[in-house]
């Protein structure tokens, strides 16, 4: 990845491709305890929905609230042996659950998904799916406001280095072929796209999608970017990303859907691209709410103190402060970086230089923006510099000569907004 030299010409950041002689993944052993971090409900009245010492089943659904809310899905037996708060990522109220494996009772599936697989359907989906790897967000279709009309399947990831999707439709196009029936099925929409590299264009077709491809530059996998550019023609008012009537699903969460569906048993395990401090990438297979520190140990990764640990990529990817995080259904991609490498990051005014603006996929004036945000301005940024718009890519970060910590303040603001906006409504 070269930045430019020249102020006006925009750095290029390619997307890995995936390449004939990927290795194959590394399976990680069974973990001897499991953790899941569940979003607690703001009015959660603090009643967990478990106590300490509860048996749980392999499949069975863990909530952090005995009123519903968020849920995980138990991905080995064992009894729970500790329920406490957590802060999250940007101080997310959230509930860590840990369980100690029980060995000999992990092959005691929670029979009631069995049942109703039988009878496929949207309700069924958001019930009792919602935390399979790849995280499928069934939300849309029960959003009033919105009407769908296409689903997208990314079969690449949205950020820089990982090639977690794309090993899903270069191996396992089968299993996306029927997982996409199924969807088909359960929501009534035939238009389905499978979006990949211009690599893998071939082998999608085997699908039975649509299949479209998708620029190598960052941040063209962008799922507003993809409805704006790439499916512009087939989705009327595409040109809208706000309110596009798209659903998003990733290749490995349609794919553990058809599994899921056809075998009436909860896929469990998680594709995740390690990337260690030397630069090496690979394909790690992991029980969701394996603590990273077991993935370390299979690879004798240490962590010295000003390491970090990012959970996500390069561009958009979040430090976490414990190599106890565990792997989450949506964790794609972990990054260690050694202190030596971490760049120097400052919190000095803007220098005006216009980098920001010239790379904004958005159109952003993201000097503006970063002026009200640096003052806390949060509404001021909604309704003055477009902070609604922003799409979260991160390149704004990346080329700043200042370096101001941009996508920080960013994700910051919107996260504190929306919780704004949760205990007003609350209230
Ligand atoms: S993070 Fe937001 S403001 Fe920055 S370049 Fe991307 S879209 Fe624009
Ligand atoms: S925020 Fe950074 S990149 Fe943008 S104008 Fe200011 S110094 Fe330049």
């Amino acid at each position: 990845m070269k930045r430019s030299f020249f102020g006006f010409i925009k750095p290029k950041l390619t997307y890995e491709p995936i390449t004939d002689s990927q290795p194959e993944p590394v399976y990680i052993q069974a973990p001897q305890k499991i953790r899941f971090l569940l979003d607690t409900p703001e009015a959660s009245d603090g009643v967990p929905a478990l106590s300490v010492g509860d048996q749980v089943k392999m499949g069975q659904r863990i909530r952090a609230d005995a009123d519903g809310g968020d849920y995980a899905l138990a991905s080995k037996a064992g009894k729970v042996t500790e329920i406490a708060p957590f802060i999250g990522m940007m101080q997310a109220k959230q509930t860590a659950v840990t369980v100690a494996v029980d060995a000999e009772a992990s092959q005691t599936a929670d029979d009631e998904f069995k049942e109703k697989s039988q009878n496929p359907s949207l309700d069924v989906a958001r019930q009792f799916l919602q935390a399979l790897p790849g995280k499928p967000d069934f939300s849309p279709f029960f959003n009033s406001d919105r009407l769908i009309k296409a689903i997208v399947i990314l079969g690449l990831d949205r950020d820089l280095l990982s090639t977690t999707n794309q090993f899903f439709v270069k191996t396992g196009i089968e299993s996306i072929k029927t997982g996409i029936d199924i969807l088909r099925k359960i929501t009534g929409i035939h238009n389905v796209m499978l979006a990949v590299p211009e690599s893998l264009v071939q082998v999608a077709g085997a699908s039975g999608a649509g299949v479209k491809t998708v620029d190598s530059e960052y941040p063209a996998a962008h799922p507003q970017l993809i409805v704006r550019h790439v499916m512009a023609d087939e989705i009327k008012g595409g040109g809208d990303a706000g309110n596009a009537d798209v659903a998003f699903f990733s290749a490995e969460a349609v794919s553990a859907m058809g599994a899921a569906f056809n075998t009436g048993q909860l896929p469990m395990n998680k594709l995740v691209t390690l990337i260690s401090k030397s630069g090496n990438k690979r394909l790690v297979c992991a029980t969701i709410g394996t603590p990273l520190k077991d993935i370390l140990n299979r690879f004798n990764e240490t962590i010295q103190d000003g390491d970090r640990i990012v959970f996500g990529g390069p561009m958009t990817g979040v430090a976490v402060y414990t190599t106890e995080h565990p792997i989450q259904p949506d964790t794609d991609t972990i990054m260690i970086q050694d202190r030596s490498q971490i760049p120097e990051r400052q919190d000095v005014a803007c220098i005006n230089c216009g980098e920001c603006v010239r790379v904004c996929p958005v159109n952003i004036p993201v000097n503006i923006l970063v002026r009200l945000l640096a003052a806390d301005q949060y509404e001021e940024a909604v309704s003055q510099a477009e902070l609604d718009a922003c799409i979260e890519c991160g390149l704004c970060d990346y080329v700043c000569e200042a370096r101001i910590p941009i996508f920080q303040y960013i994700t910051l603001a919107k996260t504190t907004l929306e919780r704004m906006k949760a205990e007003e409504s609350n209230a």
